[in-house]
């Protein structure tokens, strides 16, 4: 079994649970290597690794790493989207209301490695199945947690709700503020970037696609999400 696969079985209860972190112990990440690379890539940019302060630096940021790119121990999809499919109901065959599910994300750019960060919304149209309402702020955390770019996240969740739910229409926005803006580069304080990914009945269907963005203005940019 590979390790990844291992981390899943391992981790699978902490993934489905209402609470807490979806944390892993990571067995495939070489723990004392990575701090070593981390204590050198110090040292070449002249930081002074005596200094009280950035003694243990080394060993923290290579756990907050380890930390932040979890998400690569849930890399198999199948067996991720089985999981998810245990909390999954049946929808009433009436039942074609619009779900909204909103909540916060937080990541590490893919090319700079610096934090991104904001809010979600997500929305769809149930075909026959429904997801319990924690479970989405989940699906996003298991594919924050690698070095992402937004669009990516926002396609990876859509792509993730879409394989498990197989509903009629799927729509997912992000709104979040980039580091790699803000302190490198462009050095643009308010540097918000908006994804918006949809697919099925927000894409053909006019008014469904009306009634998702009027909610994405009310709250996605006020920072308060339903
Ligand atoms: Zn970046």
């Amino acid at each position: 079994m590979k390790n990844a696969d291992l981390a899943l079985q391992n981790g699978s209860e902490a993934l489905l649970a209402d609470q807490g972190q979806m944390l892993t112990p990571r067995p495939s990440v070489n723990r004392e290597k990575l701090e070593q690379h981390l204590r050198e890539a110090l040292r070449l940019l002249h930081v002074d690794l005596d200094d009280e302060n950035l003694r243990d630096t080394p060993r923290r940021w290579s756990e907050s790493l380890i930390t932040m790119t979890s998400g690569y121990d849930f890399t198999d999809v199948k067996r991720l989207s089985t999981l998810f499919r245990k909390a999954c109901s049946t929808a009433d065959e009436n039942c074609q209301n619009l779900v909204v599910i909103g909540g916060t994300y937080k990541t590490l750019c893919a090319h700079h490695i610096l934090p991104f960060f904001g809010h979600f919304i997500v929305g769809y149209i149930p075909e026959r199945t429904i997801i319990g309402a924690s479970k989405i702020p989940r699906i996003v955390e298991v594919h924050m947690r690698r070095l992402q770019s937004q669009e990516n996240l926002a396609h990876d969740v859509a792509d993730m709700i879409e394989r498990i739910l197989e509903p009629r229409g799927l729509a997912v926005w992000m709104g979040g503020m980039h580091m790699c803006m803000v302190m490198r580069g462009v050095e643009q304080e308010s540097s918000f970037m908006e994804t918006n990914v949809l697919r099925g009945n927000f894409l053909s269907d006019e008014r469904t696609r009306q009634e998702f963005m009027s909610i994405v203005n009310r709250r996605g940019q006020h920072g308060t999400v339903p």
